[in-house]
């Protein structure tokens, strides 16, 4: 059984003070992690503070990104040896932001998702999608091109445990979500290439998300549909009665 992930990505949104504020306010109010898991990927300058104020340990705190080198001289960068050594056990990798700001490529994506499994940590990667591609046909061979460049060299005992969030960029941010039918649509097709690069039975225990403009309005019925585990919601994931609701999706 798939136990669903619903994940927030802050970016570079809130201060010390209000990442606090957040923790302090959701303690109480999240499903059971055994019933609906939770995460919120946060700024590394939050992590402590938000692990020191998650007093029901509840809520999975996450970091947003980090290096692929475990330590070095390697000015400004995050160390995800570090993070594990915070208690953080997730990291986002390859969001499109990274991509396109950062100038992140598919072989800079993959040496992270092998240093996060390395440090004990599992990787939220990001699949992206244009409207040009989907609009041209492309983006089935864009989506399974992602994936199996962030996955390549990963063993099956390490790919078992990764959540892949799809993420079509024109829905990033819009306000425009894409359909549930988009959203399963894309979730089923990196399924389909987990279980072409592992297995059947592998691709059936992965779970895969969907992110871009999601909202507790509509988180209900991206979340009906069969390939969808979860979400990865930016905007809405910033404030905690909007985050408590996106987690309380079933009520
Ligand atoms: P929005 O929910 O703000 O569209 O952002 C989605 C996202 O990029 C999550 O990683």
């Amino acid at each position: 059984m798939r136990i669903p992930l619903i994940a927030g990505n802050w970016k570079m949104n809130k201060s010390v003070a209000s990442a606090k504020q957040f923790m302090t306010a959701i303690q109480g109010k999240l499903p059971a992690a055994d019933q609906v898991e939770t995460a919120v990927a946060a700024p590394a300058l939050f992590l402590q503070t938000m692990l020191e104020a998650n007093t029901d340990n509840v809520l999975r705190v996450a970091a947003e990104a980090c290096y692929y080198e475990d330590e070095g001289a390697y000015t400004g960068e995050t160390s995800p040896k570090a993070l594990h050594e915070m208690g953080i056990p997730y990291t986002i990798v390859g969001h499109s932001e990274r991509r396109r700001y950062f100038n992140e490529t598919d072989d800079v994506i993959n040496r992270k998702v092998q240093a996060v499994f390395r440090n004990g940590m599992t990787p939220i990667v990001c699949c992206d999608e244009t409207m040009g591609r989907r609009e041209s046909g492309e983006r089935i061979h864009w989506v399974v091109n992602q994936v199996s460049a962030a996955l390549k060299g990963v063993s099956a005992e390490d790919a078992a445990k990764i959540v892949i969030a799809y993420e079509p960029s024109w829905a990033i941010g819009s306000g425009t979500t894409a359909s549930t039918d988009q959203a399963e649509e894309g979730c089923y097709l990196i399924r389909q290439t987990l279980a072409d690069i592992y297995s059947d039975d592998l691709a059936n225990g992965v779970r895969v998300l969907y992110g871009g403009s999601v909202k507790p309005d509509n988180i209900a019925g991206i979340m009906g549909r069969d390939n969808v585990d979860g979400v990865l919601a930016g905007g809405s994931s910033l404030d905690e009665s909007s985050f408590i609701k996106l987690a309380n999706y079933q009520n």
